[in-house]
Parts: structure tokens; sequence; C-alpha cells
């Protein structure tokens, strides 16, 4: 199937944390246009360009990565840094709530995981549930049919596969029905303790931006960190990016001014200090 590649941006006014300013997407794609539809807020879709956010980033080099992480480091130090390798149910729950959570916001995965959960939360169990009855607790996250179908298609997979466990490699996780690259390694990091920088929407956003990593997607970009910052690949990086995209590399307006990281940002649009 052709598909139409366009760039589109978020106008909404209220749309700060939205994180998604800019984002590669197939015009023709339910799953783009329910993302769209749920952020709601009298949003519009508008083509900006055909140009890649990629194109233009004069990449940092080690030196400056370095200096980038420590500078991230003392300004967002770690609540937490323990690592912890999660059991097997755990893992599986965690697993289910990353394919809830394909373009639905947290409050409405949480609502979405916490119904499901109340009816099963093995995967033999959620196997034997009614898809009826999966797809109306996991309304609340959106595309409640198709990830209704994941669902039961994953289930059945670790069962045939791993016994019901869940695979505790990128590869094998990535064969999993529903399961791409980001719930790969934040499963990886999150899950399993690996050393792994999982890339979102924010840390897409921030290391595009400032040179750290090259990406037209989130899959490129974690490819790229993965090559260029594998010695900072980790939880605490991870939750030091993201901190940062969240309270100043913002999606829309971000804090150029007073930017910790002004000298060293990339972004061709970035405001003067
Ligand atoms: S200077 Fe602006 S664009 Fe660059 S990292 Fe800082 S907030 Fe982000």
């Amino acid at each position: 199937m052709s598909v139409e590649i366009v760039f589109l941006r978020c106008r909404s006014a209220s749309h700060d944390d939205c994180g998604v300013i800019e984002s590669q997407v197939d015009v023709a794609c339910a799953l783009a246009r329910t993302h769209w539809v749920e952020h709601g807020h009298g949003i519009m879709m508008t083509p900006t360009s055909s140009r890649s956010p990629a194109e233009p980033i004069d990449l940092l080099d080690h030196a400056e990565i370095d200096e980038l992480f420590s500078r991230l480091r003392t300004a967002f130090p770690s609540k937490r840094n323990d690592i912890t390798v999660k059991d097997d149910l755990v893992a599986f729950r965690s697993l289910v709530a990353c394919l809830l959570s394909a373009q639905s916001l947290d409050r409405n995965t949480a609502k979405a995981k916490a119904a499901l959960f109340a009816l099963a939360d093995t995967p033999s169990d959620i196997l034997a549930l009614d898809e009826t009855a999966i797809a109306a607790a996991i309304r609340p996250a959106g595309l409640y049919n198709m990830k209704t179908r994941n669902l039961k298609r994953l289930c059945a997979f670790l069962i045939d596969e791993h016994d019901g466990s869940v695979p505790r490699d990128r590869a094998g996780l990535m064969r999993l029905p529903g399961i791409g690259r980001k719930c790969a390694d934040i499963m990886l990091s999150f899950s399993f303790g690996q050393p792994v920088i999982a890339v979102d929407t924010h840390i897409h956003r921030v290391a595009n931006r400032i040179g750290l990593a090259r990406g037209r997607n989130e899959a490129e970009t974690a490819k790229s960190l993965e090559a260029r910052a594998s010695h900072w690949a980790g939880r605490a990086s991870h939750m030091w990016l993201l901190r940062f995209g969240k309270a100043v590399c913002r999606a829309r307006s971000p804090k150029c001014s007073g930017c910790l990281l002004h000298d060293l940002c990339r972004y061709e649009l970035k405001a003067t200090p």
C-alpha cells in the first residue's frame, strides 16, 4: 500500500506538553488521526514541509556529548537509579501497559490498564476473555479494537513461543504482536535493567534539536542514540533527557533563554539566550 507522508504541526495553544509538535506520520493512518483527535482542544492539522527534521543537524561530537550529560546529571539529579529486574507477572503487566499506551495519554492508559487488570492479568487469563469485554475495559486508551486484537495475539504468542514469559532481549520483544522498538526499549530499561535509552516523543525531540542524535522518527533516533551515546545509555540518562524535555526543551515554546545547553544546542530555531 502506498502512503503519503507529510509533516504535521499541532496548533493547539494548550499543547505545551503534547510532545507532538512535529511528527512524520502517514495521514491515512488511523493511529495518527486518532492521536490528533485525542489531543483535541480544537487543534488543526496542517502540512508544514517535506523536510526531514533530522537533515539540518550538525551533530555534537563525543566531548560535547559528555559535557551535555554531565550538565544534565547536575541539573536533574536522579531520584532513583536502582536497577531491579521484574518478575514475569510484573514484566507482563508492564508490557501490556506499553501496548495500551500507544497514542494514549498517560491518564487514559492508567484507566484502561486498571480496568483490564481487574478482569485478568496473565496471558492465559486475558486470552480467555471475550474480546468485547477487553475492548470495553481498554476503551479509555483509544484504538481499543486494534489494541484488543493485538493483546489477544500477544498473549497467544507469549504462551506458544515463550511459555507465557516475556522475552528479555530486543529481538524477542520486537517479534511480539503490537510491540515496537520503543516498547521493547522501555521493557529492557525499566523491567530488565539493561543499559538502554528508550526513545519516546520527548527524547526524540530533544535529541534531534540539540544534535545528540539524528532520526526522522523515534526508532531511527533510538538507533542513532545507541550508536553515538551508548556509554551514557541507562535509566538515569533516560530520565535526565525526559525531565529536560518536559521542563525546558518543551515541544511548544522551548525555554531557550537561560537554557543550560544553549551553547551546545544545534537547533536552528532556538531563541537567543
Ligand atoms: S536552546 Fe532551546 S532548543 Fe536548544 S536545548 Fe535549550 S531549550 Fe531546547
